[in-house]
């Protein structure tokens, strides 16, 4: 009785909250109370926690999962090119093309680099190490299945299904759903998520789509790529990049303007410079043009900025010019989804101009292509559509996209949080702003004579307070570094603060603690002894 009362109340007082949809029909006429489309990031966090909401309230609540993916280049469906990848399982970009194979590649170059540091520290190790391609794409993949293996699982002990199929919107509670036989079924759903992300771009040039790859393709490759050219500039070329000469790949950027645009420009180009000191070659200020076979390699046709015309031949072209969003395909327009470009338009709460259809992660229009910023706008807007104590306390828990930090990384790894040099100078004036710097040598390099100085860390204050406001790291670990600068950020830290803090000796955050350089004062900002 009193659990009957319960679960009354609440969906009543979620009725209220979502008023949008209250005059929508109750979930007991549909199939489902939620379905998310797209079983990335986003819609496996928003999945999750509509079940953990629910089912803390004792309803067993119906919810379903539809992930479908179908390779972005149709045209190049050769048998000879068995690394394409043209399904995947649970787990979207992040997991199948994105952050974990790209990780665990990186790490992979890093490896290489201790192994060759290694004798300094007493290791026997041969002059020469040779480094096996085959089997670290094996490994990557097998890893990728252990994954999915622990995904479908975790979906099978929530009860949530998962239907391996391709969604598109028939009407407003409605969706026809497509698997890779073309068996067809529809299904209703009181709510929808949408988190059906991005996929790769490919340049309208020739030969594009026929003989170059994306970063979908990389982490499949069976052959080593050997000499790569990477086209673009962004986290995904320079990424890229850098694991594959840190791999004994022959890589060359081609950058048509500037290294991470978006980015604080003055770390940017340090990580260009380490990179061409690393032996990647950058040809900038070039565009390709075309691209055609000859026999086991591609000619590539480019211009630079003057407008002349060279040719050059590789065994790989990797295309990394930025994502396209997918939700055009869903069929929304027609039902009244207001798009912005290619992006679904949402509010502050994810709600498009549907009521009760929400949408997260890289397909929105107010976010950032990045995992994490999925996962919790996914999480919280379950939680703002199921949770009673969110509902009854009226808290909004909106997910706030200002002060994500992020991590590139490249073989220099470069993190950040909050505003670049040059953006806090438009913002606020060059006169209202200090910047503080450093560039130093960790004691690890210090041993090993490399690296001097190439670490690097630097933070922005703005007025009287000295208030933090952007904070750049290039050097080891910077995401762990750069994670917890990122608390420290949200709750508001001021220069006096990092000063007032006792470091971790020996360490390179310690350096945080002390930086007394200003680029104001025009010192060097090059720290020397220990
Ligand atoms: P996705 O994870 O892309 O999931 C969308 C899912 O929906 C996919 O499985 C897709 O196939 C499916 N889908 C699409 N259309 C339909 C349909 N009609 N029906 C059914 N299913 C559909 N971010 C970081 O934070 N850190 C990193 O280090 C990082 N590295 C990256 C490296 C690379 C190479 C790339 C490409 C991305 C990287 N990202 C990184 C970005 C990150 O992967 C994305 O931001 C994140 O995966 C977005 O999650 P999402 O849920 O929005 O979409
Ligand atoms: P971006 O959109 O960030 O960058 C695209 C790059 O390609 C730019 O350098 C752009 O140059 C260049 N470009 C675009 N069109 C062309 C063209 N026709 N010819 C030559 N160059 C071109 O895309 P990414 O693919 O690098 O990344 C997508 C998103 O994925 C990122 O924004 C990020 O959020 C996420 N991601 C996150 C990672 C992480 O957290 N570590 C890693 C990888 C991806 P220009 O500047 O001149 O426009």
């Amino acid at each position: 009785m009193l659990v009957r009362f319960r679960r009354r109340h609440i969906l009543e007082t979620i009725r209220k909250y979502h008023k949008g949809d209250s005059n929508e029909q109750s979930s007991l006429k549909h199939q489902y109370d939620l379905v998310c489309i797209g079983g990335g990031s986003g819609g496996l966090a928003a999945a999750k926690r509509a079940h953990l909401e629910l089912q803390s309230r004792d309803i067993q609540p119906k919810i379903a999962i539809v992930d479908y993916r179908e390779h972005p280049n149709i045209v190049n469906t050769s048998p000879d090119r068995p690394e394409i990848n043209w399904r995947w399982g649970l787990g979207g970009t992040c997991t199948n093309v994105g952050c974990i194979p790209k990780k665990i590649m990186h790490t992979a170059a890093l490896y290489g680099e201790y192994v060759q540091n290694a004798s300094e520290f007493g290791w026997k190790v041969p002059s020469t190490v040779e480094h096996d391609w085959e089997s670290l794409v094996e490994n990557v993949q097998n890893h990728i299945r252990s994954i999915h293996f622990g995904y479908r699982s975790d979906m099978m002990l929530n009860k949530i299904e998962h239907i391996n199929a391709r969604a598109k919107f028939l009407d407003k509670h409605t969706i026809e759903v497509t698997d890779a036989k073309g068996n067809v079924k529809t299904i209703t759903s009181r709510r929808f998520i949408i988190a059906v992300g991005c996929m790769p771009k490919y340049p309208d040039i020739e030969g594009a789509k026929e003989y170059a790859i994306t970063s979908d393709e990389l982490f499949a490759l069976i052959k080593p790529p050997n000499k790569t050219l990477v086209v673009g500039a962004s986290y995904i070329a320079l990424e890229s990049a850098g694991y594959l000469s840190g791999l004994n790949q022959k890589v060359t950027v081609m950058m048509r303007s500037i290294p991470l645009r978006g980015f604080d420009q003055d770390c940017a180009q340090k990580i260009v410079e380490f990179m061409k000191e690393r032996g990647t070659t950058f040809k900038q200020g070039c565009v390709p043009t075309k691209i055609r076979k000859n026999k086991n390699s591609f000619v590539v046709e480019y211009v630079d900025d003057k407008n002349s015309v060279h040719v050059e031949e590789y065994d790989t072209v990797l295309f990394a010019v930025g994502r396209k969003c997918v939700a055009d395909e869903l069929g929304l327009q027609q039902l009244g989804v207001k798009f912005d470009n290619d992006k679904i338009d949402v509010n502050e709460f994810e709600q498009t101009s549907v009521p009760h259809i929400y949408a997260v992660g890289d397909c929105i229009n107010r976010g950032l292509e990045l995992t994490p910023t999925a996962i919790h706008a996914g999480s919280l807007l379950s939680r703002r559509i199921y949770s009673e104590e969110l509902v009854t306390k009226n808290h909004k828990h909106i997910m706030d996209y200002t002060n994500v930090p992020t991590t590139v990384f490249t073989p220099l790894e470069y993190g950040s949080c909050g505003m670049s040099e040059e953006d806090t100078i438009k913002k606020y004036g060059q006169d209202n702003i200090e910047v503080y710097l450093i560039g130093f040598t960790p004691l690890e390099h210090e041993f090993t004579h490399k690296d001097t100085n190439k670490t690097y860390m630097k933070v922005i204050c703005v007025g009287s307070e000295e208030k933090i406001i952007g904070f750049h790291y290039l050097g080891p670990n910077a995401g762990e570094i750069t994670q917890g600068v990122a608390v420290a950020i949200r709750l508001g830290v001021t220069k006096h603060d990092l000063d007032s803090t006792v470091g971790i000796h020996p360490t390179v955050a310690e350096e945080m603690t002390r930086l007394n350089i200003t680029r104001r004062s025009g010192l060097v900002a090059e720290k020397r002894g220990c």
